[in-house]
């Protein structure tokens, strides 16, 4: 290809992609209508792009934007005199690293567990599995869906001795509420252990405001116990994709996340995070979009994306058929239906009309949802939202939710997924409508509520398994 083929064809692949400006999409994304400064990000991401975190002697530029970046933060999370920062890739890391790290500090542990409420981010989950740290979810209280005090107190009680990390979020990704940190950290810290709070969302947007006086609640450093918080910029910082934070009380707790080998013939490996060779392209993005929108820009963003979720929120109860989960604590929404519609259908409808929301599905005594993450951009369109919401309920409603044949359903129930070959997924992955059948190449059907309903009456269990199916044909 020539240069130009090179970009018409960049611009074309990009045409089926959801949009990420606009505020038409309520997941993945997060717009904040500021040209300026996706301009900023997008020059700082192309001008770093080729630097290497690996070595911050050798790119010291990266050292002084992390150091910035972190100093920036600290006051935000009320963090005391000792504490230290790290820029990761996005909050899966930061929580991999606080996971091994409270592992690691423990080598006399030799079967550790993390002690989490139900509703923590599954890239908790994914740093059990990784790290071998027992997982122990306590059911959080289904009408509030927060983390259950009482039951944590418990579950730690009963793992005592082998508790590393008890962590819990401000909010949850599902639900858009925070977690009792104050009383869920004092038991942490009664016993000497960890407390990892998940602002991975909420970071970029709970300090204002708590400052506007509409979060009242402590959550972060400013609550004893709390040794680690992890805040993604990517998200309410409105920065290009690949940057978090990860906070920790003080330098000591922070240690054994560091590794190093000079175990090789090559040049001593020294890493903070995961990763080695790291492009220094976002975190430079990161530096250059919040030194430009800085503290009163952060401010008026994050006052504005909230004001827009109050009006959304309100909004939809006020639909018929619709409700919330719970009342919003910050700018998260989790929506549900009553039994005349679901939400499969639902977000299908709003996609046709132009919106992306993410369905949720049901999950122990926890029903399905829609979940929609509100930025800034998408506060400018609240009314419009509510008008093509409430003309997607009228359809889904006429429509009726999607049955899933019974027959069908206690089959995928009965299923034991350990026995499952490979032909027995190509069959189910048919089956759910998740496959392309003749030509060999995969497709998703243009509504996926069907999918969606089928995935929803099976295990957990199952639906991993046959999303992982999934994914391993795609990438085939
Ligand atoms: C987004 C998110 C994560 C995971 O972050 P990634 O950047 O997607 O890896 C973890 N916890 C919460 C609460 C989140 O919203």
């Amino acid at each position: 290809m020539n240069a130009d083929e090179v970009r018409e064809r960049l611009a074309t692949l990009r045409e089926r992609d959801l949009p990420t400006h606009g505020g038409r999409t309520l997941a993945y994304v997060y717009d904040s209508g500021i040209a300026e400064a996706d301009e900023l990000g997008r020059e700082a991401l192309a001008a770093y792009g080729a630097t290497n975190g690996l070595d911050p002697t050798a790119f010291p530029s990266l050292l002084a934007m992390e150091r910035d970046l972190v100093a920036f933060a600290r006051p935000l999370f009320h963090a005391p005199d000792g504490a230290v920062g790290t820029v990761t890739s996005g909050g899966t890391e930061s929580i991999l690293l606080a996971v091994q790290a409270a592992r690691d500090a423990h080598p006399d542990v030799p079967d550790p567990v993390m002690v989490v409420p139900s509703s923590i981010h599954a890239a908790f989950h994914k740093a059990a599995h990784y790290f071998g740290v027992a997982r122990v979810s306590v059911p959080v209280d289904p009408v509030t869906k927060r983390a259950d005090v009482g039951a944590t107190d418990a579950a730690i009680e009963q793992h005592a001795g082998r508790v590393v990390l008890v962590a819990a979020s401000a909010p949850s990704y599902a639900h858009g509420v925070i977690d009792p940190i104050a009383e869920l950290a004092g038991l942490a810290a009664a016993r000497g252990i960890r407390f990892h709070v998940d602002a991975c969302i909420g970071g970029w947007v709970l300090p204002w405001l708590e400052r506007a006086g509409r979060v009242a609640v402590p959550w972060d450093f400013a609550v004893d116990g709390v040794t680690s918080i992890s805040a993604d910029l990517h998200k309410y910082a409105y920065t290009p994709k690949g940057v978090s934070l990860l906070l920790h009380r003080d330098a000591g707790l922070r240690r054994p996340m560091f590794f190093a080998s000079a175990d090789w013939p090559g040049y001593t490996m020294l890493n903070a995070t995961l990763q080695s060779t790291r492009s220094g392209g976002p975190l430079a993005a990161a530096w250059a979009v919040v030194s430009f929108l800085g503290d009163d820009g952060y401010d008026r963003l994050a006052r504005h994306a909230h004001d827009g979720t109050l009006r959304l929120a309100e909004g939809v109860a006020a639909i018929e058929h619709l409700d919330l989960a719970a009342p919003p604590d910050s700018t998260l929404l989790a929506v549900t239906t009553d039994e005349s519609c679901d939400v499969f259908t639902l977000s299908d409808a709003m996609l046709e009309r132009g919106w992306f929301v993410q369905p949720q599905m049901a999950y122990g005594d926890l029903p399905a949802t829609l979940h929609l993450t509100i930025s800034a951009a998408t506060a400018d369109q609240v009314g419009d939202f509510l008008t093509d919401l409430t003309d997607a309920v009228s359809e889904a409603v006429a429509q009726g939710p999607v049955v899933v044949d019974e027959q069908l359903a206690a089959a995928a129930r009965a299923i034991d997924v350990a026995t499952l070959d490979d032909d027995a997924f190509d069959g189910l992955l048919q089956l759910a409508g998740l496959s392309g059948g003749e030509s060999g190449v995969l497709a998703l059907p243009d509504r996926m509520a069907a999918v969606n309903a089928l995935l929803d009456v099976a295990p957990p269990r199952l639906r991993e398994a046959l999303l992982v199916a999934f994914l391993d044909r795609l990438t085939r």
